[in-house]
C-alpha cells in the first residue's frame, strides 16, 4: 500500500512572500507523519519560494499545466518548467478549470500526458455536480470522466475524486459516500493498468478539515485527500497532518 497523500490545493491564493511566511511557519511546526506524504500544490508564481523554505520531505507541485510541449502558448507553463524547479506533482482537471476554462476530458489526459513525460505525476481530478448525484448516476459519470481523463496515460498517476457539490461548500461527502467512489475507481483502475493499479492513489477531496480527515482517510479505498479551504492556514494543515497519525 504506497503512503497516504495529503495534497493542498492553494488556488489562487498567496503571493509569494506570504508562501515564504506559510513556508517558515510550517518548518518550525512540521513533524513528519509516518506512512504520509504531504505536498503543496500552489501557484507558478510561489513555486520558487517554496522550494528554498519548505521543511524537508515536503513535496510540491502545481494546479495546472499547458497540454503542449513548448512554443507559441502564450500564458502557458510547460511540464518541462516544473519539472525543472523541482515540482513532483501537478494537478489536472480541476472542477474550476473544467468549469471555468472549459477543459475537456481529452485536455485533460493530454496534460497528464505530458506531465508523466516530464516526470510529475499528474493528480488527475473527477466528480460529479449535485444534479448527477440526486439522480444516483454519480458513479457512471465519475467514471466515465476517469476513463476520458486517463486515455493515454501512464500508471504513475493520483486520482482525486472531488465531488463538485463538496467544494468550498463546507458540506462533505460522507466517509461512505469516499469509500463507495474510492472503490469504484480502484476497479476501474485494476482494469486499466492491471497489476500496477495497487501503487495508484485515490484521494477524496471536498471540505476536508482537521476534524473529518482521519474519518475519510481511514477507508482503505481512500488513500489521502486534495484540500482546499483548510490548507491555508498553518495551523489547520498540522492538524491534517496529525489526525492521520
Ligand atoms: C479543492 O479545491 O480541491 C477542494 C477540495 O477545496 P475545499 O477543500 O475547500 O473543498
Amino acid at each position: 500500500m504506497p503512503n497516504t497523500l495529503l495534497a493542498l490545493n492553494w488556488k489562487m491564493n498567496k503571493t509569494p512572500s506570504e508562501a515564504r511566511s506559510w513556508a517558515e511557519e510550517l518548518k518550525g511546526k512540521y513533524a513528519p507523519v509516518d506512512g504520509v506524504e504531504l505536498a503543496v500544490m500552489a501557484p507558478a508564481l510561489d513555486l520558487s519560494t517554496l522550494v528554498a523554505n519548505l521543511p524537508a520531505g515536503v513535496s510540491f507541485g502545481a494546479q495546472d499545466v499547458s497540454e503542449h510541449e513548448a512554443g507559441a502558448y502564450t500564458g502557458e507553463i510547460s511540464a518541462s518548467m516544473l519539472g525543472d524547479i523541482g515540482a513532483a506533482y501537478v494537478v489536472v482537471g480541476h472542477s474550476e478549470r473544467r468549469d471555468y476554462h472549459h477543459e475537456t476530458d481529452a485536455q485533460v489526459a493530454k496534460k497528464a500526458q505530458q506531465a508523466q513525460a516530464n516526470g510529475l505525476v499528474p493528480i488527475v481530478c473527477v466528480g460529479e455536480k449535485l444534479d448527477v448525484r440526486e439522480k444516483g448516476e454519480h458513479v457512471a459519470y465519475t467514471l466515465a470522466q476517469l476513463k476520458g481523463s486517463l486515455s493515454g496515460v501512464g500508471a504513475a498517476v493520483v486520482v482525486a475524486y472531488e465531488p463538485v457539490w463538496a467544494i468550498g461548500t463546507g458540506k462533505t461527502a460522507t466517509a461512505d459516500d469516499a469509500e463507495e467512489m474510492g472503490a469504484a475507481i480502484h476497479d476501474l483502475l485494476a482494469e486499466q493498468y492491471g497489476d500496477k493499479a495497487a501503487d495508484i492513489r485515490v484521494l477524496y477531496g471536498g471540505s476536508v478539515k482537521p476534524d473529518n480527515i482521519a474519518l475519510i482517510c481511514g477507508k482503505p479505498h481512500v488513500n489521502g485527500a486534495l484540500v482546499g479551504g483548510a490548507s491555508l492556514k498553518v495551523a489547520d494543515v498540522i492538524g491534517m497532518n496529525d489526525a492521520l497519525k
